[in-house]
């Protein structure tokens, strides 16, 4: 079986860390491995507008932001194809099919969207389309016969969701779909990483937000004023790391050689968490840290992106590219589907015989 990747963002905003780590830094590790036989990375603009459907112009101006985050973070045009949800419209056709398979209780328990219906206010009245987006996350992954998602943890019941339809689709019709297989971090502080309010999990439409694409002293500031322990008055009280998000932080981007750099009197992450726990390290000691460590991941995304900027028609050249390819294989997937269902009337020759020798008696 081939190995495809598919995965992607909703273009209500610029990409910042919590992407990056829950789900991007994986992409362009997986595109690097030379593993894969195709990767789709899809801007989903079509999702994004089913809660944004009064403010498109705000979906239209994010999508070369998101274009532009991930080629910066290293997703390759030659590797990986890019490319927009909306010019696929066989996704809009695979989806109307699936929601024939899934019932409106099904979704209704789904806690991603629970949650996202609260955080929006939706709850007396919660358009259809948004109701209805993991059917359309479905077949964004089905039809490009995706076998691997890295996605971060709030993506698990859309993965679910799609998992089930495959299986549905399968009974009934016979094998046609692909099931995927969700690749969620490693790393814990990865799977949902909090905005630096250390509050709900970072997320655009929350302004919660660290962008990749932040200039330097903005990421300090943004540091500085990050939440810790309230309770950590005095460099000498001890401190506590449960939900204190500069270690969360710490957690998700440290690597050991930044210790060497920026703090050589101690080891290892673990070794800081220590004396900050017994009392005597400071907040401000362990902010300075990360900023340092967060400027150092920072910077060359940031001055790859300022390069890209130069040509910004070529960036849309390579979606307009990545869409078609994207559209061509979606095709042959809606294809298929069709068969299965037997939608197929006008090449069934047999059926066409069939009926007319049905009213010839
Ligand atoms: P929106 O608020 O518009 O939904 P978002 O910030 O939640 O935006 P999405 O485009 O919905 O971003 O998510 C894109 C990908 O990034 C998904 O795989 C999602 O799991 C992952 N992701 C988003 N936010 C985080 C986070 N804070 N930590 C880890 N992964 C995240
Ligand atoms: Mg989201």
């Amino acid at each position: 079986m081939k190995k495809v990747m598919l995965t992607g963002d909703r273009p209500t905003g610029r990409l910042h860390v919590g992407h990056y780590v829950g789900s991007l830094r994986r992409r362009v590790e997986l595109q690097n491995t030379g593993d894969f036989d195709d990767i789709f990375i899809m801007i989903a603009d079509a999702q994004a507008l089913t809660d944004n459907a009064d403010n498109p112009e705000k979906v239209r101006q994010n999508i070369i932001e998101v274009a532009l985050d991930y080629m910066a973070c290293g997703l390759d045009p030659e590797k990986s194809t890019l490319f927009i949800q909306s010019q696929v419209p066989e996704l809009t056709e695979l989806s109307f099919y699936y929601m024939n398979l899934v019932t409106v209780s099904r979704l209704q328990r789904n806690p991603t969207v629970k949650n996202e219906i609260k955080m929006r206010n939706f709850e007396a009245s919660i358009p259809v389309g948004f109701f209805t987006y993991p059917i359309s996350q479905a077949a964004d992954i089905t039809a490009f016969k995706a076998t691997v998602v890295p996605v971060g943890e709030d993506q698990l019941p859309m993965l679910e969701q799609t998992k089930e339809i495959v299986h549905k689709f399968n009974s009934v019709y016979g094998d046609t779909l692909i099931d995927p297989k969700i690749l969620l971090p490693e790393n814990e502080a990865c799977l949902r990483l909090p905005g630096i309010d250390g509050k709900a999990k970072m997320s655009k439409s929350l302004g919660n937000c660290i962008y990749l694409s932040e200039e330097s002293e903005d990421i300090k500031k943004k540091v500085f004023s990050m939440f810790t322990d309230p309770n950590h008055i005095r460099v000498e009280d001890p401190g506590s790391l449960e939900g204190n998000t500069v270690f969360t932080y710490l957690d998700a981007f440290c690597k050991p050689e930044y210790f060497a750099e920026f703090l050589p009197e101690y080891q290892n992450l673990d070794e800081l968490k220590a004396h900050y726990q017994r009392g005597g390290l400071g907040d401000m000691k362990v902010k300075r840290f990360l900023n340092n460590v967060l400027q150092a991941e920072l910077e060359p995304i940031r001055n790859r992106r300022k390069e890209l900027q130069k040509d910004i028609p070529a960036i849309y050249e390579i979606l307009k590219k990545g869409s078609e390819k994207a559209e061509a294989v979606a095709a042959q997937t809606l294809k298929e589907v069709k068969d299965a269902m037997k939608i197929n009337y006008f090449d069934d020759k047999a059926l066409i015989e069939a009926q007319a020798e049905r009213f010839s008696k």
